[in-house]
């Protein structure tokens, strides 16, 4: 009888074993089931002990200093400095001097920030207890902006446009650039006219705040005469041509590369015909000179291509008497000397179409006639003809065929191409003339 209520009292014991019994279901910990085992199975004198305890627990469960399923509070996390660990803690919620408690190192992902982009430091801990979760925690890490390293500053061949770039020190690929036109004035004394050149400070002011002013000072000499000069926008809407605004234009005439945005590709058909420019400078832009542009202008002594245009071409008499023109050096793309270009130059001295005008096949009819100072000729094996009366006149021509007889198989001369003088270039018939 007496032990039969002792089991009662054992079996509220365990009763309240239950009410804690989720908790000790997922706490395999949680030891204290044993009690009830090890009590059933029981030496008298233990189990009288145990039922002793149990009486006092069936008694009063909450009050329990001794044995019991822990009924656990949520767990909390305390990071360490810098993440660099965390500590899980939980607290048993009958009795708080029930504590468990871990501390586990962080495992630190880092995804790095660029300049622009920020990047992340992914903090991870795991605890050896399973009931504790694990924990990440992600940093964000600033993107860390450009380095600019020092701009750099680069003109054009002529001063129209200036570029500045900046690096990145970071990363070489990170680049601002930006190409300005630059305006310029004139500088020191006097109030030199367009045509004479001047000191000119050419200046070139960007957008980009990072980007400083530019002032170059060089000497120009001879300005673009803007006023003098008249542009027409070509069929193809897309470029111009040039020819005087103002017949009385003179002195040095230097062509742009560009009007409005578009590049100056031709000089019009007696486009300065007959004016008293001295000097005319030419951009690699223009590819075409029309018939005559510069005939007759008696007082242009300097013809100047800045750098090589492809695919040249001349108009017939586009240097028809100009009679001060000692030298002139074509853009090498030209393969044609067409009729009476330079007919009546009777300055002009020296053509070389070896090193010079070198993919010439044809010199057209009457091209250099009556160039009385025209000495040296160097002539190419790449001519295919030329034509009649090409240095008709040319009484000091001294033609000089460079090459192989054979190479000059496929030459064909013109009636009169030569003076008379010269023995034999008449008459040519497939062999070395002279
Ligand atoms: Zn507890
Ligand atoms: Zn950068």
């Amino acid at each position: 009888m007496k032990k039969k209520l002792l089991m009662v009292a054992l079996m509220s014991a365990a009763m309240g074993l239950a009410s804690c019994g989720q908790q000790a279901a997922s706490s395999p910990e949680g030891s204290h089931a044993s009690v009830s085992e090890s009590t059933s199975q029981s030496s008298e004198s233990k189990e009288s002990k145990e039922s002793k305890e149990s009486k006092e627990s069936s008694v009063s469960t909450e009050a329990s200093s001794v044995a019991h399923v822990h009924r656990w509070g949520a767990p909390t996390y305390t990071w360490g400095d810098e993440h660099a660990d965390c500590t899980a803690k939980r607290v048993c919620l009958d009795d708080p001097t029930h504590v468990e408690e871990e501390t586990a190192t962080a495992d630190v992902q880092t995804d790095p920030a660029t300049c622009t982009e920020d990047g992340t430091a992914t903090y991870t801990v795991t605890f050896e207890n399973e009931a504790f979760e694990e924990q990440t925690f992600v940093d964000t890490l600033s993107a860390t902006d450009h380095d600019w390293g020092d701009p750099e500053y680069t003109w054009n061949d002529d001063y129209s446009e200036c570029t500045a770039t900046r690096t990145c020190l970071n990363d070489s690929e990170h680049i601002e650039t930006e190409t300005v036109k630059s305006t310029y004035e004139t500088a020191g004394h006097g109030d030199p006219t367009e045509e004479q050149g001047a000191f000119v400070n050419f200046i070139a002011t960007f957008e980009n705040e990072a980007f400083e002013q530019q002032i170059e000072l060089e000497y120009l000499d001879c300005l673009p005469a803007m006023s003098k000069l008249f542009f027409s926008l070509n069929e193809d809407e897309e470029s111009y041509s040039v020819s005087m605004n103002d017949s009385n234009i003179s002195g040095c005439v230097r062509i742009p590369k560009e009007v409005n945005d578009l590049p100056v590709t031709a000089i019009e058909s007696s486009g300065f015909f007959g004016t008293s420019i001295t000097r005319v400078i030419i951009p690699s832009t223009v590819v075409s000179i029309g018939t005559s542009a510069f005939g007759a202008c008696t007082a242009l002594e300097k013809v100047d291509f800045e750098g090589e245009a492809s695919g040249f071409t001349l108009g017939q008499g586009a240097f028809e008497n100009c009679s001060k023109i000692e030298r002139i050096y074509l853009p090498q793309s030209i393969t044609e000397i067409p009729y009476r270009a330079f007919k009546n130059c009777s300055k002009l001295d020296y053509v070389d179409f070896v090193s010079l005008l070198k993919q010439v096949t044809v010199i057209g009819e009457e091209a250099y006639q009556d160039c009385g100072s025209l000495k040296t000729v160097v002539l190419s094996t790449t001519l295919t003809e030329i034509k009649s009366r090409a240095f008709d006149g040319c009484y000091q021509i001294e033609p000089f065929f460079w090459g192989y007889a054979d190479d000059w198989a496929k030459l064909v001369i013109g009636e009169g191409a030569f003076p008379d003088t010269i023995a034999g270039v008449d008459s040519w018939e497939g062999t070395l003339p002279l």
